[in-house]
């Protein structure tokens, strides 16, 4: 199994997760983080730290959306072991519904360097 970061971090973004990873197993998009599956060994310490909720356990039902897209984009987007400011706008986009549809990009982030 894997954790795997789901809908509500798409432009939250506060990176809470990032510093707490054993491994570094976080990878950043233009607005989202995702988890590499390969990499993420399961201990869990992240997943209190995600202010948004955002991250979850692959075990629970209807993941499979976020599972692929964290597998999918891991690998093409640069790593983030530091966290940043989150943007500006990131607490009015809390809990908004849909924001995939409304708002993913595939572009990748800036990452540490
Ligand atoms: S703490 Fe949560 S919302 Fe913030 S970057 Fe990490 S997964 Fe995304
Ligand atoms: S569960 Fe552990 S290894 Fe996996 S992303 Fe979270 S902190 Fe990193």
């Amino acid at each position: 199994m894997t954790y795997v970061v789901t809908d509500n971090c798409i432009k939250c973004k506060y990176m809470d997760c990032v510093e707490v990873c054993p491994v570094d197993c976080f990878y950043e998009g233009d607005n989202m983080l995702v988890i590499h599956p390969d990499e993420c060994i399961d201990c869990g310490v992240c997943e209190p730290e995600c202010p948004a909720e955002a991250i979850k356990p692959d075990t629970e039902p209807a993941l499979d959306k976020w599972l692929k897209l964290n597998a999918e984009y891991a690998p093409q987007w640069p790593n983030i072991t530091i966290k940043r400011d989150a943007p500006a706008d990131a607490e009015e986009h809390d809990g908004e519904p849909e924001k995939f549809e409304k708002y993913f990009s595939a572009d990748p982030g800036q990452g540490d360097g």
